[in-house]
């Protein structure tokens, strides 16, 4: 047999059970293609993808803008490292960085390397511009965050299944409740050595748990009083999701630092950010941090075709509109059961919490359920399904969706 016949689903899962680590539990369906808001699997079953693989394919699988790019840019030059300039870089930048609102860009791979650059970056600033005491800074995070996997992010998580048995783990960080102004005045105006507060303006992984309303405005300006850079992990909610550009939009805060991943590649390609204005990026000098295939020029090929994509095709607006359609539709249904408890979320980053506990295996049934009425979804916890389908869906499609969903929610009354 040869390495790239057809295979089965069975087949196919039985290769990955076999030969691969097992660090993910995938549901059991096994895709080959996509399209869109669509996607086929081995046999040809055909789905609606309602994860957009956590939000990294708001402009919908295969995109043909962006798949051009990357195409036509893998015929011509494909990578340089930093040692070297290439032509692509830097109109990426600048495009991204007036795109955005920054003065400076910082270009690496993956989410965790962005959060990870973040970091590092705040605190060289503390040290160097707040004038900190050396290797004192100390960074807020929140409860229930998610930032990524390496080893210092997960020193920092709560939950014991990415952490434990990962020890020792890296200091300085100081965890606070989420969506809670008081928590985060108490520590700042106690702690003379805080540098940063990191949050996502949505907590995505935790459940898709929107804050208060005022929330990021006002901590965004206690972080201007105590002198501590606000920086907004939005590697999840940024690049339209959630109806608007980024998340902060919604409460017009602009971060100090922002860390974006995920879609601003379209989902073709590991392309992750970091934005800053001068006064802090500044603080970064040669050998200071990078990685080999940051800034390489098909990155930043498929990264402008992925934020154009945004911008033609005002996929804000649509994730905007379609999400309002998405909640008042399920809210009409769980109005008239006890299954569902409550949906939750803005623009098309949404969740639905099911009347059942947080171990429970429920929403993975419902998941299968989904699947087999064609519908692609995740949970988040054992009660809790996220709803992110790809960004270009038209209403007619949600509704659709909606339609499913609704179904299958019934067959568990
Ligand atoms: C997915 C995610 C990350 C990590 O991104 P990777 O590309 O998986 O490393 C970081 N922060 C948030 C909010 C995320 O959703």
């Amino acid at each position: 047999m040869n390495v790239l016949d057809h295979i089965s689903s069975q087949e196919a899962m039985a290769l990955e059970n076999k030969y691969g680590a097992q660090n993910y539990h995938p549901l059991p369906v096994v895709l080959s293609k996509g399209e869109g808001v669509f996607v086929w699997d081995v046999e040809g079953n055909k789905y609606y993808d309602f994860l957009s693989a956590y939000s990294s394919l708001n402009q919908g699988h295969c995109h043909p803008k962006i798949v051009n790019a990357m195409m036509k840019q893998a015929q011509t030059l494909t990578l340089t490292s930093r040692a070297f300039y290439n032509d692509m870089l830097g109109k990426y930048e600048k495009f991204a960085c007036e795109f955005f609102g920054f003065d400076k860009l910082l270009p690496i791979n993956s989410g965790a390397e962005a959060v990870e650059t973040a970091l590092k970056l705040c605190r060289k600033w503390a040290y160097e511009v707040k004038g900190l005491d050396i290797n004192k800074a100390e960074i807020i995070v929140c409860n229930g965050n998610f930032h990524g996997r390496t080893t210092t992010i997960i020193s920092f998580s709560n939950d014991p299944v990415a952490r434990k048995n990962f020890g020792p783990y890296t200091d300085g960080f100081i965890k606070i409740e989420y969506d809670d102004l008081q928590a985060l005045e108490e520590v700042l105006s106690t702690n003379p050595n805080v540098a940063g507060f990191m949050v996502e303006p949505i907590q995505g992984e935790a459940g898709v748990f929107v804050p208060s309303e005022g929330y990021l405005s006002k901590a965004k300006a206690l972080c201007e009083k105590y002198n501590v850079l606000f920086i907004a992990d939005e590697v999840q909610t940024g690049i339209a999701r959630t109806g608007e550009i980024l998340a902060v939009d919604h409460e017009n805060v602009k971060p100090d630092v922002l860390i974006l991943g995920k879609a601003l590649s379209g989902g073709l390609y590991p392309v992750s950010a970091v934005l800053a204005n001068n006064d802090v990026m500044n603080v970064i000098r040669p050998g200071n941090h990078g990685s080999t295939f940051g800034g390489n020029p098909i990155a930043a090929a498929v990264a402008i075709a992925a934020l154009e994509v945004v911008r033609d095709e005002k996929l804000a607006e649509n994730a905007e509109k379609l999400g309002q359609l998405f909640r008042s539709e399920l809210n009409k249904y769980i109005e008239s059961t006890d299954l569902v408890n409550l949906v939750r979320g803005k623009g098309l980053l949404n969740a639905i919490v099911i009347n059942d506990d947080e171990d429970s295996d429920t929403a993975w049934n419902m998941c299968l359920a989904l699947r087999d009425n064609g519908l692609l979804a995740k949970p988040t916890h054992g009660n809790i399904i996220r709803f992110a389908p790809p960004l270009v869906m038209t209403e007619e499609q949600l509704l659709d969706c909606v339609s499913i969903i609704i179904k299958t929610l019934k067959q568990f009354e």
